[in-house]
């Protein structure tokens, strides 16, 4: 067994996404919880040398004024979902990560996310360029500090409203110089962050529907720099379900006429997508799946509603109406009822094991074989959840000493 140490640079820390896996970690790595819902720890990935919990430190970047004990203890006593017992054994744990989140950068990230950011240095004005500058620096320092051999950045932070590409973004040459100007808005925050990871050869992952690195100046920026990426928006709820049924209805030759779908929740990342500028991002990556996976484009409509009552407990109702036979109409529908958290979690964790794995393995590029866990898949045009699950199982069977 390895005694590496690993890193995982969580933006948006101390969100509900990043204090679970943060919570998750803890508990897996003090074996207080069993590995259900961990995709890794299937045994396809038997042979896989990937981290284990306890190698793993925790560190990142927010821009609110908390830590773990209390982001976790909110969750809890919001949404009735974690067990006290572990809560209580991890605080050591989670105190000691805290010590280790530095505040982040607004820039360009929308007036929405700007009025939740209470760190005044989260919201000081600087250049794109500076801003890279000091988020680099925290990497370097959490990498130093903890002695780590390598480090994954992974973006859960809230939603940003779409951001506009201009000539400037399609060439590093061109956007380099850009990156100076503070005057005008080059580069929303993700893909600051991105940037910094980037830039420092780091492994980087967006878990959400901002843009990140999903442009190709960056992503020259991180192959000449050697580094592994993928994206984006996590695919943990209606939408997985979505492509693991579209397939059933192509494969069957059903017409698909039209699919509804209705989503309430209550968390943060709810209220911060009820701003309508942001929930844009959201139902872009929502919306495009079905019409991939059955080569035409039925009827569509995501709705996504802030219900705060809720908390982390989404409901998605969804309705899809079909043609059979003879030209009958029927319909399915289903109802989802899941704590958002507690599903994107696991993902988390899975991704940053297997970017690391990536990373080892001397990959360069976007990992395109991590599309089953995302709603907007870097690189892959393909949706059906199997078909893109065949590419990760094949992957893995040539990675490992059996398939090799
Ligand atoms: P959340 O609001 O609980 O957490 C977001 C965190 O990011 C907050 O702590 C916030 O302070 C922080 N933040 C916001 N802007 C930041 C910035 N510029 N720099 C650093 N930190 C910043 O939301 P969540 O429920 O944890 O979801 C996180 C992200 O993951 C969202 O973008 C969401 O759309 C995406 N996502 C979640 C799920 C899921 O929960 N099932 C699925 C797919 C994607």
């Amino acid at each position: 067994m390895n005694n590496r140490r690993v890193g995982l640079w969580l933006i948006g820390a101390f969100g509900g996404v990043g204090s679970t896996a943060a919570l998750g970690l803890a508990a897996l790595a003090r074996n207080l919880m069993d590995t259900t819902s961990l995709v890794t720890a299937l045994p396809l990935f038997a042979d896989c040398d990937l981290d284990r919990p306890e190698q793993f430190t925790v560190g990142g970047h927010d821009i609110r004024l908390t830590n773990y004990a209390q982001a976790v203890a909110e969750l809890h006593e919001r949404s009735n979902v974690f067990d006290a017992g572990v809560m209580q054994a991890c605080q050591p744990t989670l105190a000691e990560w805290s010590e280790n989140v530095r505040p982040g950068t607004v820039l360009n990230a929308g007036s929405t996310i700007v009025r939740l950011a209470d760190l005044p240095e989260a919201q000081r004005a600087e250049s794109a360029r500076a801003a890279v500058e000091r988020i680099r620096a925290d990497l370097q320092a959490f990498r130093a500090k903890h002695h780590l051999d390598q480090v994954v950045v992974v973006s859960v932070a809230s939603t940003e409203p779409p951001f506009e590409l201009g000539d400037n973004h399609q060439s590093l040459e061109r956007l380099t110089p850009a990156l100076e100007e503070a005057s005008r808005p080059i580069l929303p925050a993700s893909s600051l962050y991105a940037w910094a990871a980037l830039s420092l050869g780091l492994p980087y992952i967006n878990f959400t529907p901002s843009l990140g690195a999903s442009f190709p100046a960056i992503q020259q920026l991180g192959i000449e720099h050697r580094a592994v990426f993928g994206g984006k928006d996590g695919k943990t709820g209606e939408t997985l379900l979505k492509t693991v049924l579209a397939p059933m209805f192509a494969l069957r030759n059903m017409r698909i006429l039209s699919w509804v779908g209705h989503n309430i929740f209550g968390n943060r990342d709810g209220l911060v997508l009820d701003d309508p500028q942001n929930k844009a991002s959201k139902i872009r990556t929502k919306d495009q799946v079905i019409s991939q996976i059955v080569g035409y484009k039925p009827q569509t409509h995501v709705s996504i509603e802030y219900i705060e009552s809720l908390d982390d407990w989404k409901t998605a109702w969804d309705h899809i109406h079909f043609q059979g036979f003879l030209g009958v109409k029927m319909s399915m529908q289903f109802t989802w009822q899941g704590c958002d958290s507690i599903l994107a979690a696991p993902l988390l964790l899975d991704l940053a094991r297997l970017a690391l794995f990536a990373q080892r393995r001397g990959e360069v590029g976007v990992l395109r074989h991590l599309a089953c866990f995302f709603k907007s898949p870097m690189g892959v045009d393909e949706h059906d959840f199997f078909k893109q699950f065949q590419m990760l199982e094949q992957y893995v069977k040539s990675q490992t000493p059996a398939g090799a």
